[in-house]
């Protein structure tokens, strides 16, 4: 059992002040792993408390002792790697070999990212008669999901760490001990006492709590656009700052140039990766009119090498999705695909054969889907995906396009001039081109509704920091 009842303000390990506590679920098997407290308002408060008296000591350290203090980071977290892997995967239901991929590596990649790249940061710059100097933001709070949960708080740890800023962070309530390990962490690293404080509990009390607060600078949000609206309505109160990394609906445009057989796994493992709970993954696929009926034969060959099951096996690429409610808006979203009229390729209602315990789905593609249908216009955050046809390169992009989410997009192909028009041509924050990986060194974030500011590298440093201009700053 992972009973970790306590928050970590001040550079301790203390008592919540309610009594409540939130149970921790392993969807895999349905059965209770953990527990975690229900923090509270007054809980936030002691934290802000702290965060606020580190702030004007950690913003003077020199940028050589934070890049060390990044770097201790980094080596503490390799030396967890076996706890990350098995908390991550017990507690999301992430297959274990994408949980240590994936999971585990990402998490680690945004220290690294941001040691590097602090040793060349600039903080003062001259400019015609400006002196300008960027300062850290000051107090930042922050909240994530539990999609992926070292990643998502990883990369604004390390951007608020580089930036000289102070922060109060609450984890998803699905996913909340992995950001506990992360914790120890911090506190091995030699993380200044106040400078990092972890609050548990509810959305709606503790990041309620956060999002209101007076004294905190900045807020850092990565979720669900229902709740990013409502934590804007909250900041704006007392202007506070918001970054919000919020949903996708990603396209995958297919040039008609790439293999079937390419597509077809393009499509599947995009879907099917992280139980399709990944904010930029690919979701509606544009295929050229005349290899649609080949793609779905192909998707219909290929879909069972991507076995469904056990988090724990070595071999299984999607695990269940993250709990019931989860679960239960999949299932709700496959039911209106088929009320729609669209046509299942493969997949459908229902658990898999012989997955009766755990919240698993079915990996399902719908074709003849209309593009004003809500399967092909909202995020679903499972392995369910549409299919669309198009008949030049104009058409894919502007029906790439016609969504309200901006945060991703993918194209698959050979000719260099087709994959870099649609890549530019698509409305979004990150586009990949066929299997290039990621850079943590290069922004992050999206466009229309998928969010407000950028994360990772630079640019998510960038993020926690107030640039202020002297005139007549003596030389
Ligand atoms: P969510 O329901 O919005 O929750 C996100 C975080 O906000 C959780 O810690 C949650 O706490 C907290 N929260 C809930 N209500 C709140 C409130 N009233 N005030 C302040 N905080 C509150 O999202 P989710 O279901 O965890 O995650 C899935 C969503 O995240 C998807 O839409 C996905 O696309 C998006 N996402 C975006 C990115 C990106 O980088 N753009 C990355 C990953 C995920 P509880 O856990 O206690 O509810």
């Amino acid at each position: 059992m992972y009973n970790y009842t306590k928050h970590f303000i001040n550079g301790e390990w203390v008592e919540s002040t309610g009594s409540e506590t939130i149970d921790v679920i392993n969807p895999a098997t349905e059965e209770k792993i953990g527990e975690i407290s229900s923090g509270t308002e007054e809980d936030v408060d002691r934290a802000v408390k702290a965060a606020r008296a580190a702030f004007p000591s950690f913003s003077q350290t020199s940028k050589e002792e934070r890049v060390q203090l990044l770097e201790n980071i980094a080596n503490e977290y390799e030396k967890r790697k076996d706890d990350f892997i098995k908390i991550i995967t017990a507690e999301l239901g992430s297959p274990v070999t994408f949980t240590e991929e994936v999971q585990y590596t990402m998490g680690l990649n945004h220290f690294k990212a941001a040691a590097k790249i602090l040793r060349d940061f600039e903080f003062t710059e001259r400019r015609e008669n400006s002196y300008i100097q960027k300062d850290a933001i000051g107090v930042a709070g922050l909240i994530t999901p539990w999609n992926f949960p070292t990643n998502q708080i990883s990369t604004k740890l390390a951007s608020a760490l580089a930036s000289g800023s102070t922060v109060v962070f609450k984890p998803a309530s699905k996913t909340p001990i992995a950001s506990v390990l992360l914790t120890e962490v911090m506190e091995k690293a030699g993380v200044p006492k106040g400078v990092v404080n972890l609050v548990n509990g509810k959305g709606s009390e503790v990041g309620d709590a956060i999002s209101s607060h007076p004294d905190i600078d900045f807020v850092s949000f990565t979720g669900s656009g229902a709740v990013g609206k409502k934590l804007m309505q909250n900041a704006a109160e007392d202007i506070k700052k918001v970054a919000l990394e919020l949903g996708g609906k990603s396209p995958i445009v297919v040039l008609d140039d790439t293999e079937v057989e390419t597509a077809a796994r393009t499509a599947i493992s995009k879907v099917a990766s992280n139980t399709g709970q990944i904010c930029s993954t690919g979701t509606r696929i544009f295929i050229p009119k005349a290899m649609h009926d080949d793609f779905v034969e192909a998707v219909k060959k290929l879909v069972d090498e991507y076995p469904i099951g056990d988090p724990q096996d070595k071999n299984t690429f999607t695990g269940p999705q993250v709990s019931k409610d989860q679960w239960e808006k999949v299932q709700d979203y496959i039911q209106q695909g088929i009320d729609s009229g669209a046509e299942l390729i493969v997949g459908g209602k229902g658990k898999p054969e012989g997955l009766d315990k755990g919240y698993y789905s079915r990996i399902t593609m719908f074709t003849n889907v209309d593009h004003n249908s809500k399967i092909a216009q909202e995020e679903i955050f499972g392995p369910v995906m549409t299919v669309f046809t198009y008949e030049t390169i104009d058409e894919a992009i502007e029906l790439a396009n016609d969504v309200i989410y901006g945060l991703a997009g993918f194209v698959v192909g050979k000719d260099p001039d087709k994959l870099a028009k649609v890549a530019k041509s698509i409305r979004a924050g990150r586009i990949t081109i066929n299997d290039s990986a990621p850079d943590f060194t290069a922004p992050f974030g999206g466009f229309k509704q998928s969010g407000i500011g950028r994360e990772w590298g630079d640019y998510g440093i960038e993020e926690f920091l107030e640039p202020k201009t002297i005139l007549g700053m003596p030389k």
